[in-house]
């Protein structure tokens, strides 16, 4: 199975992502987590990245498809599955993961798209800067990643639609119930389609 995810931010990817990892026992790459862990490391990787990830800014594409790349490539070796989190986020990086997809032959088979409300992400973005306190969940930069949600990652979904593989997920319920309806309709496609992935 192999999977990305196209979300607002506090849409629960993170949450959902490592769900269907465990499930489909599957690879999570997680590039938010991926390019913290290289500021807490201060890599020179890092060190170029700090400064958009504080801002609520997008990591330019050609730093963040790199690392990408690399991450399929091994997933590749690990059997073929993939959940991918945080990419695609612009039009640029869609159709770099395409054709990294093609020339590995992993394109994704489901692009699944978290759906809730702005009110309803900034609560939880909110609940999330106490527990986690990470340097990009202060109320501004909340906003304004919102903001460059909708401006550019956002669009991408019609090109999904085009491509015959979104599948729409209502994200406002508690995580188990978006869980549930997520592993249906993965383990619901996999039947109608074939896995050509992992498991
Ligand atoms: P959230 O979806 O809650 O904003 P993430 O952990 O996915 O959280 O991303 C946090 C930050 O990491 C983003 O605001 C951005 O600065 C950077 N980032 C993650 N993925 C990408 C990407 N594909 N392209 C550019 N920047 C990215």
């Amino acid at each position: 199975m192999r999977v990305l995810m196209v979300a607002p931010p506090g849409a629960g990817k993170g949450t959902q992502a490592t769900v269907i990892a465990s499930h489909f026992d599957i690879p999570h790459i997680a590039t938010g987590a991926l390019l913290r862990d290289h500021v807490a490391r201060d890599t020179d990787l890092g060190k170029a990245v700090r400064e958009h990830l504080d801002r609520g800014e997008l990591v330019p594409d050609a730093i963040v498809m790199t690392m990408v790349r690399e991450a399929i490539v091994a997933a590749k070796a690990a059997g073929g599955g993939y959940v991918l989190d945080g990419v695609p986020r612009t039009m640029e990086q869609a159709r770099a993961a395409y054709r990294i997809g093609l020339e590995l032959n992993m394109t994704a088979d489901v692009a699944l798209h978290l759906q809730a409300d702005d009110e309803e992400l900034l609560r939880r973005l909110r609940a999330r800067a106490v527990v986690e306190r990470r340097s990009d969940d202060t109320e501004d930069v909340m906003r304004h990643r919102l903001r460059v949600y909708y401006e550019v990652t956002h669009p991408i979904i019609a090109w999904y639609r085009e491509r015959g593989i979104l599948v729409p997920i209502d994200a406002m319920r508690p995580a188990k119930d978006v869980a549930r309806d997520i592993i249906d309709a993965l383990e619901a496609r996999r039947r109608t389609t074939g896995d050509a992935g992992a498991s």
